[in-house]
């Protein structure tokens, strides 16, 4: 009954148009792109248009104590949207202008619903980028992504979505509306709840608006494929690369199995006689370019590898489209793909890719392993059949063991996937109890209640509320 009154409150304030309740409808939220998961039917959908819909939306849900799970392209890869609990799903997919492009103070200022690859071609025109680029940047919303603070194939020289917000409008738990940051190089006024809000994954508030900044596009770039018969000599000449000081915009690995999976998937012409390929691009001033690349060649000889370039946009574009393919490709193998996000200092890069290899054996799974190399960011992806429990349990062992690993080397849970549903119940081993406690108590002074995307990163007890 509550629920009723509820819906039909929702479909007061924002139009019937703006509210989903069938069945059928309602499935295709109650999951994400995270394998192995459990699954929850949302009571209702809705696409509010604007920032006043959003309040109103979180004001029913107050009302009736009803969870609101913020949504932009569900691609997140933590279990981060889906509806555990019931209640309402909050998608932005009508909330997608850009409503502002700043050349002179270099931001762009958007709604959330905005799709990232659609920002870079509207400030393309000025000669400017906006460089977080995840494997999804055709189809992730910008609202998603700061929720996430994804990174992607940029990351290592232009590090994550987190370096480039400057300013939000965000709708907190209690209705309120919260404008933070803005448009200033310099502003150190009280906490960074900009930053607070970005990678909060939907958790302590829904982000209504975004200003990014922008960056000049590089005037050159030069793209290599490096390939390695030891897996061993393609982590080391990672390491040696940014030893050497050079930053590559772009420094991502494929082991043996992605690329072999790649190359019979999307026959772009991959040698698949390796143990691992490198994709390399340094980008900068024509002279910088050269001699990074020249660096980059002798090393990559040094530890025994090839080394070719990409010789027009054509062929760069290829090479990019291959690394690209490579979650789609593994996932054709077998019905489930469980993508990881294990990250390691740089230094441990070959460390970690040699442990991946073991863990592999160990429990007798195929794990094809590609990923942001160069900043240690590593995608172990296990391909198994959900429906084979016993494999599965094997499965959920070396995933565990893959972040015990990733821990001891002085790593992290996760290099841009968020923590979500899914690594929840790892927090404690790298926060520690302390650690954990804190987040628990910014949660409880924002949402108290515990109504905002319910499950994800951190739980409040009922005991926890009081
Ligand atoms: C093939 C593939 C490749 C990928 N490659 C990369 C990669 O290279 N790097 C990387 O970092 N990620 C990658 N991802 C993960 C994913 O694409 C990113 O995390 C992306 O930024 C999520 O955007 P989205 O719009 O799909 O968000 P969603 O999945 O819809 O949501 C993500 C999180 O943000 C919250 N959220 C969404 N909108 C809002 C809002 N307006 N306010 C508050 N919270 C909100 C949600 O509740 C959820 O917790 C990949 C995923 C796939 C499937």
């Amino acid at each position: 009954m509550a629920l009723e009154k509820a819906i039909e409150a929702l479909r007061r304030e924002l139009g019937p148009q703006n509210v989903i309740t069938t069945p059928e409808e309602l499935i295709c939220y109650s999951y994400d792109a995270t394998a192995d998961l459990p699954e929850g039917r949302p009571d209702v959908v809705v696409t509010p248009e604007n920032t006043e819909q959003v309040v109103k939306v979180v004001k029913i849900a107050r009302q009736f104590r009803l969870p609101v799970y913020p949504r932009g392209s569900g691609t997140n890869l933590s279990g981060g949207t889906v509806p555990l609990k019931g209640g309402i799903v909050l998608a932005t997919v009508k909330m997608n202008r850009i409503l502002e492009i700043d050349p002179a103070n270099l931001t762009a200022t958007v709604q959330p619903g905005v799709i990232i690859q659609e920002l870079n071609n509207a400030v393309a025109p000025y000669g400017l980028i906006y460089p977080p680029d995840p494997g999804t940047v055709a189809t992730a919303t910008m609202g998603g992504s700061v929720a996430e603070c994804s990174g992607g194939l940029r990351g290592l020289k232009y590090g994550v979505t987190r370096n480039y917000v400057m300013g939000l409008e965000v709708v907190l738990a209690n209705g309120e509306v919260l404008r933070c940051g803005g448009k200033t190089v310099k502003n150190v006024t009280g906490y960074d709840l900009v930053r607070l809000f970005t990678g909060s994954e939907g958790t302590l508030g829904i982000i209504t608006e975004i200003i990014v900044r922008l960056i000049p596009a590089p005037p050159a770039r030069e793209t290599m494929l490096a390939g390695f018969s030891c897996l061993a000599d393609a982590g080391n000449a990672v390491t040696q690369i940014i030893e050497h000081k050079i930053i590559p915009a772009t420094l991502e690995i494929m082991d043996r199995v992605t690329v072999e999976v790649v190359e019979s998937y999307a026959r772009i012409g991959l040698p698949t006689d390796v143990a691992a390929l490198l994709l390399i691009e340094v980008d900068g001033l024509p002279e910088v370019v050269k001699a990074e690349a020249e660096t980059v060649k002798k090393i990559v000889t040094q530890n025994n590898g090839w080394i070719k370039t990409a010789e027009n946009e054509a062929q760069r574009e290829n090479l990019l489209a291959a690394r690209r393919a490579a979650l789609p490709a593994l996932a054709r193998v077998k019905p489930t793909t469980i993508l990881e996000d294990a990250t390691v200092p740089r230094s441990k890069i070959t460390d970690m890719l040699l442990a991946l290899e073991e863990i592999a054996k160990k429990y007798n799974i195929l794990i094809g392993t590609f990923g942001h190399a160069g900043d240690g960011n590593l995608h172990p992806t296990i391909l198994a059949d959900a429906r084979d429990e016993e494999e599965m349990n094997r499965v959920r062992a070396a995933v565990e063991e893959i972040f015990r690993v990733a821990i001891s080397l002085g790593g992290t849970l996760t290099g841009e996937h968020g923590i979500g549903l899914a690594k929840k119940r790892f927090l404690p081993w790298e926060m520690g109890e302390t650690g954990v406690w804190v987040l628990k108590q910014i949660k409880k002074a924002l949402d108290p209640d515990n109504l905002l995307n319910p499950g994800k990163i951190v739980d409040l007890t009922q005991e926890e509320r009081n």
